[in-house]
């Protein structure tokens, strides 16, 4: 961990359902306590579930960022059943994914649908959690490397410097989401690393050391604290551990203690 300031989001995925998704966005703020003072806690519940997420986050008083797993890269319009960046906006949302790797490798979206959310979301002042990742296939053929560079160019096309300050990294081998595998500290931070080379080739040394690049797969509270060591890793994308309060929290925990004094 470095000085840059913690970021750990919680990925609901397709899970919860209404009831369940305002007790944990409940029981997150209620136990977040003094964390939320020095590490960015963000909670990303489906869709459907967002407004009542907002209602609880609001009424906790707790800064809990809300998040959404997806966009649409146009504002309005006949693209049915899409969601804009402006309508997540308007109900509170304040970070948006891009490129999560279920949406690249189940639903099918391309480095180019990516580039365009990624654009549409930083262009109306929300965060936006760029996800970049191997599968097990391309590790095994040595692409590792190649792959997060080609995600990490193509995602972040046309986006200028001063929009760099709302973009977060996450770092997701493909083959340790949800599988529990998770990548060595020293595999995950050489990746940080090089992201983060790739990062300073785009925009500048100084930039680059600025941007959060978070870990994600299979991150639970036994190994947080050993990856969150790690000088390039500066938080977590958690899925299935951010769906237990008190896991999640452990996590943003191990991620507080991390820092140094
Ligand atoms: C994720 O969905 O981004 C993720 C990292 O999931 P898990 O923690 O379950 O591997």
């Amino acid at each position: 961990m470095s000085a840059r300031r913690p970021f750990v989001a919680g990925n609901w995925k397709m899970n919860t359902d209404k009831a369940s998704a305002v007790e944990l966005a409940t029981a997150v703020a209620r136990s977040a306590g003094d964390a939320a003072d020095s590490v960015d806690i963000g909670v990303i519940p489906p869709f459907v579930y967002l407004g009542a997420v907002a209602n609880a986050i609001r009424e906790s008083g707790v800064n809990i960022l809300l998040g959404a797993q997806d966009c649409y890269h146009e504002s309005n319009g006949a693209f049915t059943g899409e969601v804009s960046v402006e309508m997540l906006a308007d109900i509170g949302v304040r970070i948006v994914l891009a490129g999560h790797s279920e949406r690249r490798h189940v639903i099918g979206e391309t480095d180019d649908d990516v580039n365009r959310k990624v654009r549409a979301i930083l262009a109306h002042d929300l965060q936006c959690i760029l996800c970049i990742g191997e599968t097990i296939e391309q590790r095994e053929a040595g692409e590792t490397d190649a792959v997060n560079e080609r995600q990490l160019r193509t995602g972040l096309e046309g986006v200028p410097l001063e929009q760099l300050g709302r973009l977060t990294i996450a770092y997701e081998p493909v083959w340790a989401i949800g599988t529990g595998k998770t990548a060595t500290p020293g595999d995950a931070q050489d990746a940080h690393a090089k992201c983060r080379a790739v990062l300073a080739d785009l925009y500048g040394i100084d930039a680059a050391s600025s941007i959060r690049i978070q870990y994600g797969g299979s991150m639970k509270p036994a190994n947080a604290s050993e990856l969150l060591a790690q000088p390039d890793i500066d938080g977590g994308l958690i899925g299935g551990a951010s769906l237990k309060a008190d896991a999640f929290l452990a996590i943003v925990e191990a991620a507080r203690s991390a820092q140094p004094a």
